[in-house]
């Protein structure tokens, strides 16, 4: 029987691993053919602290994989297809291999929605991106649209007003899905457009590797015209990655892990949840490192209370 095994290795579960490896508790990271999370399709990160000059995500996710194996982490670089909390010792599969398991971190992350238009996908990195906190800085003093009507959408899009010249809003309605005090918020804010029931055809310019521009179209007329701007932050939303979990664990009203308050412990004892898998809220590697370092903590705590 595995002390701990952590399943996904973003920044949430690298930290685990490195916690619990460095508490003599022999980990097992079985982290997923995406391994490395959402931080390996993003360029230059300059918000990760200690990390003055910018670090790009995969580079990022190499160091703190490195730092996981420098203390014995053992990876398996599969998928998890299968797992059974119900009995303890927990059980999890690769396909027909189980692993029994004293403990369990779950930190499989969120992806990002996206348009699925094949110009949005090949400008990402290059003018496209799903996080402002992340490369909002990238278009300071810029014109920018966001795409979506959600309180991701106004969260990012006020956050992108006060570094971005102008932030246009583009959505498919003609009434915003964000909460109230949002749409306010929203609405005071000068520098901000709105062009409603409108849906991205298109964004341009694939060719030179760079926005200039997001044809949009009038879901009522048809018309189409072009927005002219540097940057597209799409903020359609973002799924947790829970579909092994369903009905095992509990999930809040938007499908994230329930974790008790202030802790990452699920609904079943000595399994933990930690990074965005958990978290809609604050999405940064920073906040999901902090809570992989939660979970083997309260994993060592868990199981030393239970005399393993
Ligand atoms: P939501 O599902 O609430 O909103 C998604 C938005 O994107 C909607 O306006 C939707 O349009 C639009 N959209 C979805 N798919 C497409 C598509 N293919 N093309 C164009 N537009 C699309 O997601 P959020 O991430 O905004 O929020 C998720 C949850 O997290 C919510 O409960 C929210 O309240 C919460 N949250 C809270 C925050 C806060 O309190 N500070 C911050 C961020 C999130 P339509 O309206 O037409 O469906």
């Amino acid at each position: 029987m595995r002390k701990i095994v952590i399943i996904g290795a973003g920044p949430a579960g690298l930290t685990a691993a490195i916690y619990a490896a460095r508490a003599n508790m022999a980990p097992l990271c079985i982290e997923g053919v995406a391994a490395g999370g959402q931080l390996m399709t993003t360029s230059d990160i300059e918000n990760y602290p200690g990390f003055p000059r910018p670090v790009t995500g995969p580079e990022l996710m190499q160091l703190f994989r490195d730092q996981a194996s420098r203390f014995g982490t053992e990876f398996i670089t599969d998928d998890v297809t299968r797992v059974d909390f119900t009995h303890w010792p927990f059980k999890v599969w690769i396909e027909d291999r189980s692993i029994d398991a004293a403990t369990i971190v779950i930190s499989t992350g969120a992806s990002a929605r996206w348009l699925g238009i094949e110009s949005e996908q090949a400008l990402r990195s290059h003018g496209v991106s799903a996080c402002a906190t992340c490369d909002g800085f990238f278009f300071r003093g810029q014109d920018v649209a966001v795409v979506g009507g959600g309180d991701t959408a106004m969260e990012e899009a006020l956050y992108l007003s006060k570094l971005c010249s102008t932030v246009t809003v583009i959505h498919r309605r003609d009434k915003l899905r964000a909460s109230k005090i949002m749409q306010e918020r929203a609405a005071g804010t000068p520098n901000m457009k709105f062009v409603w029931n409108s849906k991205v055809l298109q964004v341009e310019d694939v060719d030179q590797k760079t926005v200039t521009g997001v044809v949009v179209e009038d879901v009522a007329t048809g018309e189409k015209k072009t927005v002219a701007v540097q940057g597209l932050f799409v903020a359609i939303g973002h799924e947790p990655n829970t579909a092994l979990f369903r009905g095992l664990l509990e999930v809040d009203e938007n499908g994230y892990l329930r974790t008790k308050p202030g802790t990452t412990q699920t609904s079943i004892a000595g399994v933990f949840a930690c990074g965005d898998v958990q978290d809609h809220a604050y999405r940064q590697a920073v906040t999901a490192a902090g809570t992989g370092c939660m979970a083997a903590l309260e994993a060592e705590r868990w199981l030393g209370a239970k005399g393993v």
